[in-house]
């Protein structure tokens, strides 16, 4: 299915829209001039992996953080990445916070709601779009989740 991955992005600032205001918490999509990402993707299922990091970088930011979703083009991908500046996960959890149930430092995530299980389906359905999904995480600076999808071709 080719599908295009901004639009998808838009959709799901819309949905979140509501708890981001809630939260002080603002979204950014760069680069801002860039209208179309077209990509071969099930687009259900990339809207769910959309709603799960971006929902994840509000519910664990700070207050009055940033959220910003980054698109880069390489010659066969488009590398998306969605990055916040809240606290960050402590780099003993982060091979393990796409375990199902996993959840980093109870209290905190407890207050939050959830189940643990947002990221261990986004890496199910990377998984099965062969691709997989990187963490980078800096303590108190803030979490940078990045994938890539095939590009689809021009038509
Ligand atoms: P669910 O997504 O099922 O509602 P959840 O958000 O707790 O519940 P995951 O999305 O799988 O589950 O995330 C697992 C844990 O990783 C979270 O509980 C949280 O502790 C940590 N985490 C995930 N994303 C971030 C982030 N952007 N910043 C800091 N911690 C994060
Ligand atoms: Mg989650």
């Amino acid at each position: 299915e080719r599908i295009d991955l901004r639009l998808v992005v838009e959709e799901v600032l819309e949905r979140l829209e509501k708890i981001a205001q809630d939260r002080k918490v603002s979204f950014k999509v760069k680069p801002d001039n860039l209208t179309e990402v077209w990509v071969n993707a099930d687009g259900h299922r990339i809207e769910q992996v959309m709603v799960n990091l971006i929902e994840n970088a509000v519910k664990y930011n700070k207050e009055g953080g940033k959220v910003i979703i980054h698109f880069n083009e390489e010659k066969k991908h488009s590398v998306i990445s969605v990055r916040d500046n809240g606290p960050g996960i402590p780099a003993e959890h982060l091979n393990r916070i796409f375990e199902r149930f996993y959840r980093v430092e109870k209290s905190r995530s407890k207050e939050r709601g959830g189940t643990g299980l947002g990221l261990a389906i986004v890496k199910h359905i990377l998984n099965g779009h062969g691709s997989k999904i990187a963490v980078m995480s800096k303590p108190g600076k803030g979490t940078t989740f990045t994938f890539k999808l095939d590009k689809a071709e021009e038509v």
